[in-house]
């Protein structure tokens, strides 16, 4: 880019749009310093789940009407671009309910609609408080994604130097880009979104494009907090983390970031801060590791299910993980993480997946004689933090007691335990390695 000063973008979340004024301000203050300020925002709240109820439920019209009507409420003298957006609705949903059940790019498209309506009311509101703010779509300014609908990826190559273009333009007049979170364009020309959430990873990935000074995630209610507060009373929330703690909490369920928000952040070298809008005090900064620095969380993941496959002769027969990892995968088949010994071997399953699982799973019973127990509901419970092997003669026995299997790197130790133990076993970690502890 043609501009010095590397540019802050910030990130604001569905529930915080409801306060134009407040982003006004936040808008400013970040550009207090000079700074160029990327915005980068969600649907209003409620929005995409109102769009992806619409695609789930192709027949009901009526409903699809109602939608229009909520949209139009909800985002009040949206100017003629906008306008056209939401006229768009129309003709798509038409579509849904014609197809009775809609591809994963047409469900893309129709999602994407929320993020566009968003963008134009938001600009024609900062506008009229003096933020010069330009309404920009992602996917036409030519943010790239893979062609997997629903779940796609930025391709930072080819997306690198139209939007360095497209966005400095902008501004390098002082203009503020109020970007679409959420989706891009995928390599077939067609709106592909980034997975539930994937605003966050939209800012993160825009932020790497531009190499910003920082990105923030701005959030109406949520923190990162040491544990999910509906769990654990005593969450506490978390000031700083390195990119792989939060990376680690992000894929082992915390729901307050997308899980490939960090990566690009990681690679590049950029601050993330999430932040409360509510709450200025609640404030974490995810930057590289420090030494010395002690930071537990701890995540619940569930409903899940675990099967145990016993393997006479177990490790003494070669490829036999292989063999169990390849049939799953060919099936589809996600494992959400995996256990062994000697002769057992424990894979722990989605529930929707357990039949599948099983299906693909059945020859090895044959050619191997290998047993399958189960399915065990179970919850995955999880503690994260740098150096956390560190603190295995602080787990109590309440957490460890009758838990399915055990799994642990140097930052991430989960543990498989019966579903109606998690938040007993969560509590009981949340204690011992947050709540008590003094080193
Ligand atoms: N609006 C999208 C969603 O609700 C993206 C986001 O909010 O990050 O999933
Ligand atoms: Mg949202």
């Amino acid at each position: 880019m043609s501009r010095r000063i590397p540019p802050v973008v910030l990130k604001f979340g569905g529930a915080s749009l409801a306060d134009p004024a407040r982003i006004a301000a936040e808008i400013r203050s970040a550009g207090e310093d000079g700074s160029p300020v990327v915005a980068v925002v969600s649907a209003r709240e409620g929005v995409t789940d109102l769009l992806a109820a619409a695609v789930a439920h192709p027949r009901a019209e009526t409903a699809h009407r109602r939608l229009l009507v909520r949209l139009r409420e909800l985002h009040p003298r949206l100017p003629t671009d906008g306008r056209r957006h939401l006229d768009r609705l129309g003709p798509l949903l038409a579509a849904v309910e014609r197809s009775g059940r809609p591809d994963a790019a047409l469900r893309d498209q129709v999602l994407s609609q929320g993020e566009r309506i968003a963008v134009h009311w938001l600009s024609a509101r900062l506008s009229e408080i003096g933020i010069p703010a330009v309404p920009i779509e992602a996917d036409l300014l030519g943010l790239v994604t893979d062609n997997a609908y629903g779940a796609s990826c930025i391709l930072f190559d080819r997306s690198r130097a139209p939007v360095r273009r497209g966005l400095a333009r902008l501004l390098d007049r002082g203009q503020v880009p109020v970007v679409t979170g959420y989706f891009g364009r995928s390599l077939e020309g067609r709106v592909a979104t980034l997975g539930r959430g994937g605003s966050d990873y939209a800012a993160s990935g825009l932020g790497a494009l531009l190499g910003a000074r920082r990105v923030e995630l701005v959030k109406r209610h949520v923190a990162v907090l040491s544990a999910d507060p509906r769990d654990v009373p005593g969450a506490r929330p978390i000031p700083e983390l390195s990119y792989e703690e939060a990376e680690e909490l992000a894929q082992f369920g915390a729901r307050v970031l997308h899980p490939l928000t960090i990566e690009p952040a990681r690679a590049h070298g950029i601050t993330l801060r999430v932040r409360s809008l509510e709450d200025p005090t609640v404030v974490t900064t995810i930057a590289p590791a420090r030494a010395g620095r002690r930071n537990r969380a701890m995540t619940v993941l569930r409903p899940l299910r675990l099967l145990r496959l016993r393997v006479p002769g177990g490790r003494q027969r070669p490829g036999i993980v292989a063999e169990v990892s390849h049939r799953l995968a060919q099936a589809g088949v996600n494992v959400v993480q995996l256990y062994t010994s000697s002769a057992l071997l424990c894979l722990v399953f989605a529930p929707d997946e357990v039949l599948a699982a099983l299906r693909a799973l059945a020859p090895i019973t044959q050619e191997a004689a290998a047993m399958v127990d189960g399915p065990y509901r179970v919850a995955l419970v999880t503690a994260i933090g740098d150096g956390i092997l560190d603190d295995l003669d602080r787990l109590p026995s309440a957490a460890v007691n009758g838990a399915e299997g055990f799994s642990a790197t140097p930052r991430a130790l989960s543990l498989a335990v019966p579903e109606e133990r998690a938040i007993p076993v969560v509590r009981a970690l949340h204690r011992s390695l947050v709540e008590r502890r003094r080193s």
